[in-house]
């Protein structure tokens, strides 16, 4: 008897593996291992959480007009070309979808995003990696993979799971040698990380160029990761494009109400910069001190950290170990990052007895 065949193309995508929050006993775990806000989310945020349950009766606003309306005015930026969406990845997807199909080449860098691999196959499109340097953004590499085939680059900047950022001047450079006909997807979710003269320029070249889609999301310092809400900025024609592809109803009138009160929260959003930035430094120094087991520290932009595991013990051995002790970090063999821990910076708490564990690991392994 035949049977319904799904897509040779769907089916050559490896599922996304989300991070670990309980054991395989169902034991509850301290969830270092998606890159979540530590302090929640602000108190303006959640009283919009709460005073949406009026609303579940009525379908959403389907243009999220209010919400838009608001990025645009933090942001300086025109309403009508950002689009909002069921997280920053359905952004990331839509974008994918409208410019590239069977046939086409997709690109992104080695230890990139892994929703990259699985937008770039779901359309039939052929992904295509380009070499990392020392676990960075290499735009000579990327731009050495460029063809007519190419049709779109997804980078994400400061990255994911490596935490590197390229400056302002790579990323212009990288548009501006860039064929026109290439889509740059300058995926920008862990920007609010980054400090003042960090600013890689993006929205400011999403403004002015014609192939550059900037995306961001509330899930991160924000603290909305259950909510799903996440934006991109690009021209009128990428954004009206996209726009005919999205559901209608795509962003929960909860969660356009939570971002809204979210992107007004300036002092919650100082507060998770300012202790992500010292317990990021903390971690950071701990690790480096267990250099002489083989650790290394890769200097992180984001919320999280990438710690290789160079030495005796390796990186599959302390995540299992580390689930033991009842933390769960991210080990990412899927992408290629075979000795390598990621790390999301929890609270004070969570964070020291993150650190005490591995040293506990290390030393127990001589
Ligand atoms: N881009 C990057 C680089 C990410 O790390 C993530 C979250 N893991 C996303 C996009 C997607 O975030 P969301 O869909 O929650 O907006």
């Amino acid at each position: 008897m035949s049977t319904p065949k799904p897509k040779d193309w769907i089916m050559g995508i490896a599922p996304y593996v989300p991070g670990k929050s309980s054991g395989d006993d169902g034991k509850k775990l301290v969830k270092l291992s998606a890159n979540e806000n530590p302090l929640g989310c602000s108190p303006e945020a959640t009283a919009a959480l709460n005073a949406a349950s009026a609303f579940v009766d009525r379908y959403p606003d389907p243009g999220s007009t209010k919400l838009r309306e608001a990025i645009a005015a933090k942001y300086d930026l025109d309403p009508a070309r950002i689009i909002c969406g069921t997280g920053s990845d359905e952004v990331l997807h839509l974008a994918a979808n409208a410019f590239s199909g069977p046939g086409d080449e997709i690109i992104y860098v080695r230890y990139g995003f892994a929703v990259y691999d699985i937008a770039a196959r779901r359309y039939g499109g052929t992904p295509v990696i380009a070499d990392d340097k020392d676990y960075g953004t290499d735009v000579d590499a990327i731009l050495a993979k460029v063809n007519d085939q190419t049709r779109v680059v997804f980078i994400a900047n400061p990255n994911n799971p490596t935490g590197t950022f390229s400056s302002r001047e790579e990323i212009a450079r990288l548009q501006a040698e860039l064929p026109g006909h290439v889509l740059l997807v300058l995926d920008g979710a862990y920007a609010e990380y980054l400090v003042a003269d960090e600013d890689d320029g993006a929205l400011g070249l999403a403004e002015t160029k014609a192939n550059v889609l900037v995306t961001r999301t509330f899930s991160k310092i924000h603290g909305l990761a259950a909510e799903r809400i996440g934006w991109g900025y690009a021209s009128a024609e990428i954004i009206d494009a996209m726009n005919r592809i999205r559901l209608p109803f795509n962003v929960t009138t909860a969660g356009q109400q939570a971002a809204l009160a979210a992107l007004a929260a300036d002092d919650f959003v100082a507060a998770s910069r300012k202790h992500n930035a010292k317990w990021r430094q903390w971690l950071s120094e701990e690790c480096s001190a267990l250099g002489n087991h083989g650790l290394r520290v890769i200097p992180s932009h984001t919320n999280f950290l990438l710690v290789l595991f160079e030495g005796e013990v390796t990186a599959e051995q302390a995540n299992a170990a580390l689930l033991d002790k009842g933390y769960a970090v991210r080990w990412l063999p899927g992408q290629g990052l075979v000795n390598g821990l990621r790390m999301t910076i929890g609270t004070e708490l969570e964070t020291r007895g993150l650190a005490k564990a591995l040293r506990e690991i290390l030393a127990d392994a001589g």
